[in-house]
């Protein structure tokens, strides 16, 4: 059936009579276009046609360009209009592509066929990817076709401005179409190279390929071709070095002439490859991808189809294009998280009703008025809001952020009391063995001051002096006895231990509580998703509380952790210091070395941080280990150094930091793996190497080891050659003390990929969505929180497909599939 394109053909005539004033149609032309392209395009079926059909008519909106715009769209159009309805053009346009144009019907038809069909296969479906090749895209984690639409390039370069030979600027990135005069193999540097004399109408210059003798059996004298590259000079002359070309005549070009993409590469996967096969790719397959965002959100968020999205991510045909297609793909992404974490919200508030707890006030404040030192403001408050939280019928689900130091863990002993004397159990989960055990025994020394403490050889601290029955509570880790966990694992299921506070193993088989009824996690980010309902799966729909010193934005954090509630502890104890902090430059080591031998002899205690060097323990180990050799025997001979890095086992890990908070090494030598919340308030000098290779977050956490006792404590990083943001970075860190300004500061200049490690914490990866793009972020929370409201199940039939990626992105989330 052809387009009936007669309508627009007339409406466009008109508005070139009236000077594109858009006054041909009553109300503006964009309310025909919608419903001629709702028409039109159900219509089209040639893929390339369908490519250019979007790229026209995505404009989205006539109304808003100027007359000129118009009227070069009006001009695009005609030429597609005309193309469309006649074959002989069609043809025309397809040169090259011999199937299409001799045998367009049947071609039609299996394009059509094809559209039902998956593209989630092996990327051996695509022509030119054999076996081997597919090998090398697996190691890039691209195996499959969808992999391969979605594995979009890091940058653009732009060679779509074309220029003449007589205009070249040397040392710019430029595009020239030329002939090709004569190209002949030459020694250059003793290699084989080519070399090619071409010309346009403006003079004549020379390309160079070095070592690479087999493109002059591509060059044929005369034919014309498209350079793209640097321009450098030879003998005062311009030159092309290793340019980037292709045959002029091209349909599409891919190399040149455009915004060429630039994808990361493994070894053996050549650039040049991997665009011609991304670009195959994309002709042959994005016209198949389906939309699964309902018609209406795409119309009224104004989205670029998906099938469109995804080319012009790739081969962008404008810059313009390119920001609509991020757009598109970071909104999917963000409007996908949204509903996943709205379903889990949604999941917890249907199951069974929470139960609530009695706060008893009196009790809360004699605990209160126990402690050595009162609650800061911020501490009182967000009490009071897990106190709220727990007196309701559903169960809390509650993120609490506070910086370093903040003093979390009171805030969290006060609500596992409250739980305690409702006659029910508490858990509180740490990431590592010594965070684990540094609770154990902080919770012994808040719980203990209103009354006494007793411990026998079980393993159960019991404190008498709040409850009217002693308060029991045990440590429960990897390293605890098999003989003695038994034992533990019998009193946690018959309910006569009140608190368990434990790492992981407290969510392993086995672990049965009687009447768990808050669940608290700290150091979340540690945690996984599915770890932190493990827990929660521990009891009967328990109060939860989770929290983390890594401050998070508060968009950012609504987005991630939508499915809870927020609190912030935005203040520090009062009196605490002020950990002093300067980069230094590597001239300035010795100095620092000598500062760090003052304060141990002095009788404190130090960390030095080892450089990050890269993303792999095992390299970072021996790094370390040499580092912890040089320091101990050249530097530091006289003091005792211990070294600790994630190559360790798990109880080397924790022996090492005894010995150095029980002060059996003066200097601890660590990867960046140190633990975080670990508490040596003896220690008050951190060196940290390479510093501008973390980010201001990290760096934060680092300092936080320091400046936990009463002496001054210090901070130096050393940075061998710090970037521009590095410096920026590390200029920030020495002046700002506040976690959560660093934080977004750290947001800013490097952006949320690094900043924040999606794929740990159990959320789906985001590729294109910037999380500092707050519109879009905010879009996509609006439009999934009203889908949701409108239709909490989905399971309307428009919203089938949305179920069906949303199983693909979420797949452990269960209720999708
Ligand atoms: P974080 O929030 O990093 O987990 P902690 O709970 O470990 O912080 O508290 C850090 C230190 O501050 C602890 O030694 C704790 O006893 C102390 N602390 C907590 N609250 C206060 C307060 N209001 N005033 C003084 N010291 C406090
Ligand atoms: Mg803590």
């Amino acid at each position: 059936m052809p387009v009936n394109s007669g309508p627009l053909f007339k409406i466009l005539e008109l508005e070139k009579k009236k000077g594109f004033s858009d006054t041909a149609v009553f109300g503006g032309l964009d309310k025909f276009l919608k419903l001629w392209t709702n028409e039109a395009s159900a219509v089209i079926t040639n893929p390339k046609q369908v490519r250019r059909f979007h790229n026209i008519f995505s404009i989205i909106s006539y109304t808003s360009m100027t007359p000129a715009e118009r009227q070069k769209w009006a001009g695009d159009v005609s030429v597609f209009l005309e193309e469309l309805n006649s074959p002989e053009a069609a043809k025309a346009t397809t040169k090259g592509k011999i199937t299409v144009a001799v045998l367009p019907g049947k071609k039609l038809k299996t394009v059509t066929a094809a559209a039902n069909q998956g593209i989630d296969v092996p990327v051996t479906a695509i022509k030119g990817i054999s076996t081997v090749l597919a090998g090398k895209f697996e190691k890039l984690g691209v195996n499959t076709v969808r992999d391969l639409l979605y594995f979009f390039p890091h940058r653009h370069i732009d060679y779509s401005q074309r220029t003449y030979i007589s205009k070249l600027i040397v040392g710019q990135e430029q595009t020239i179409v030329a002939n090709v005069w004569e190209a002949r193999i030459d020694f250059l540097g003793g290699r084989r190279s080519t070399i090619a004399d071409i010309g346009d109408e403006t003079g004549n210059m020379r390309i160079v390929w070095f070592n690479n003798p087999y493109i002059v059996k591509q060059l044929t004298t005369n034919s014309s071709i498209i350079i793209s590259g640097k321009v450098g000079l030879f003998r005062g002359r311009p030159v092309f070095e290793n340019p980037e070309w292709e045959p002029a005549d091209e349909n599409d070009s891919i190399h040149t002439g455009r915004l060429v993409p630039v994808y990361s590469l493994t070894q053996g996967l050549y650039p040049r490859t991997v665009r011609k096969i991304l670009k195959t790719a994309i002709d042959e397959w994005s016209p198949r991808l389906g939309e699964f965002l309902p018609q209406q959100i795409i119309e009224r968020c104004r989205l670029m189809p998906l099938s469109q999205a995804i080319s012009q991510a790739h081969y962008p045909d404008d810059d313009t294009l390119k920001d609509k297609a991020r757009v598109r793909l970071a909104f999917d992404e963000l409007f996908l998280l949204q509903l996943g974490v709205l379903n889990k919200k949604r999941d917890w508030k249907k199951s069974q009703p929470g139960q609530p707890l009695r706060i008893d006030r009196s009790l809360l404040e004699s605990f209160i008025k126990s402690l050595p030192f009162g609650l800061t403001a911020a501490q009182q408050r967000v009490t009071g809001e897990i106190m709220t939280d727990m007196m309701r019928p559903q169960a809390m689900s509650r993120l609490l952020q506070g910086d370093v130091g903040s003093g979390k863990t009171v805030v969290a002993t006060a609500a596992l009391l409250m739980a305690v004397s409702n006659g029910y159990q508490g858990a509180l989960m740490a990431p590592t063995e010594i965070l684990a055990e540094q609770h154990f025994n902080t919770l012994s020394g808040l719980l203990a001051r209103n009354g006494n403490i007793q411990e026998d050889g079980s393993g159960i601290r019991q404190y008498s002096g709040f409850l009217p029955q002693p308060l029991k509570v045990t440590l429960l880790t990897g390293s605890t006895t098999r003989r003695k966990k038994t034992e533990l694992l019998k009193y946690i299921q018959s309910g006569d231990i009140d608190i368990v506070i434990g790492t992981h193993a407290l969510i392993q088989q086995g672990v049965d509580f009687k009447r768990l009824n808050l669940a608290v996690v700290d150091e979340q980010h540690r945690f996984g998703v599915e770890q932190r309902s493990a827990l929660r799966q521990k009891g009967y729909n328990p109060h939860m509380l989770v929290m983390t010193a890594t401050p998070i934005p508060r968009t950012l954090a609504l987005t991630l952790y939508g499915d809870l509630d927020l609190s912030v502890i935005d203040e520090l104890p009062p009196g605490r210091q002020v950990i002093k902090t300067r980069w230094l430059t590597p001239e300035q080591r010795e100095s620092a070395y000598r500062f760090i031998s003052k304060q141990v002899t002095e009788g404190h205690q130090a960390f030095i941080i080892c450089p990050l060097i890269e993303e792999s323990d095992a390299v970072q180990a021996k790094a370390a280990t040499v580092e912890y050799e040089r320091l101990s025997q050249q530097v530091f001979p006289d003091f005792k150094l211990g070294l600790i890095h994630g190559k360790l086992a798990n109880d080397a890990k924790d022996d090492v930091m005894h010995r150095f908070r029980n002060g059996d090494y003066n200097i601890l030598v660590a990867t960046p793996v140190i633990e975080v919340g670990i508490d040596i308030p003896n220690a008050t000098v951190m060196l940290v190497e390479s510093a501008d290779r973390f980010g201001l977050s990290q760096l934060h956490q680092f300092r936080g080891r320091v400046g936990r006792g009463p002496a001054q404590s210090y901070c130096m990083l050393l940075a061998d050659d710090p970037s521009e943001v590095g410096r920026q970075r590390l200029d920030i860190i020495e002046k700002v003390q506040n976690g959560f300004v660093l934080a977004e500061e750290d947001l800013k200049l490097r952006g949320p990929g690094e900043f924040f490690g999606t794929r740990q914490s159990g959320i789906p990866d985001l590729r294109m969505a910037k999380l500092t793009d707050v519109p879009i972020l905010e879009l996509a929370r609006k439009e999934a929180t009203a889908l949701f409201d409108d239709d909490p199940s989905l399971k309307k039939p428009e919203d089938a497909l949305l179920v069906k990626e949303l199983g693909r992105v979420w797949p452990k989330a269960g209720e999708w599939s």
